[in-house]
């Protein structure tokens, strides 16, 4: 039976010689890995559809095993991130994170769109680190992550300086903080933001403009917590704190 998806390229392994297996995240049917016969040749009408974030209109013969796919509409190329080599480290990234978070054939529309939104940002020019971190907090949720970002985690007050406590799992008042020696004091605007990429519907991301040092306090607070909580290592992501250090030498 012949069935169509919109999906997004997340990854392909070569099978055979001349063969592809694309494994496309879909708003229909979540993540799902597709045969593409003969989509290594050059000339093959498979070729250009089965690149890694392409976004398309997919036609798939479904069987028992793997489908086969048949045809595609290629919606977005997302030329700019394939021909940026930072661009491809934070798209690659924020795909990896939603693959290895993520089971086959478990239908979530809401994260499909919300990955769409983030590789069509990057490729539109936004801010990388801004999006990744809004992506890392939308993705707390999706493994099971639930911080306390609206009150201290200690004493329950929303009144007062807060700092962040990995060990506590949220915000902690500066009347509790020596509860966890190890807190991360960050600045309020780090509070705000940390609140806001979290809740945050991401159609409406505007002009966001964010300092330097607040940008390095985000990013350290949802490192920690991931390292602590996600139960993920990634390599993608070892490659952009690498990217980083690089970056800052330029
Ligand atoms: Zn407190």
């Amino acid at each position: 039976m012949l069935e169509k998806c919109e999906g997004i390229v997340i990854r392909t392994t070569d099978y055979a010689e001349t063969n592809k297996i694309v494994t496309l995240f879909t708003r229909e049917w979540g993540k799902v890995g597709v045969m593409a016969r003969g989509a290594k040749k050059p000339n093959s009408r498979l070729t250009a559809i089965s690149q890694p974030f392409t976004h398309g209109y997919y036609l798939v013969q479904k069987g028992r095993g793997l489908g086969s796919l048949q045809q595609g509409e290629m919606i977005t190329s997302m030329r700019s991130i394939r021909e940026d080599i930072f661009l491809t480290a934070y798209a690659s990234y924020v795909i990896d994170l939603t693959d290895k978070s993520t089971e086959e054939k478990k239908p979530n529309p809401f994260l499909f769109e919300l990955l769409l939104q983030t590789l069509n940002y990057m490729n539109e020019g936004y801010d990388l680190d801004i999006l990744v971190n809004i992506y890392e907090m939308k993705m707390l949720n999706v493994l099971g992550l639930y911080p306390v970002l609206d009150h201290c985690t200690v004493c329950g007050s929303t009144e007062g300086n807060f700092s962040f406590s990995i060990r506590e799992g949220g915000l902690i008042c500066h009347r509790c903080i020596e509860k966890d020696p190890y807190h991360y004091k960050v600045s309020s605007a780090t509070i705000r933001l940390l609140r806001i990429f979290y809740m945050l519907d991401l159609s409406r991301l505007g002009n966001i403009s964010v300092k330097d040092s607040t940008k390095a306090e985000l990013k350290q607070v949802i490192n920690a917590y991931y390292d602590e909580y996600s139960g993920l290592n990634l390599k993608t992501k070892k490659f952009l704190n690498q990217l980083d250090r690089f970056k800052d030498k330029l």
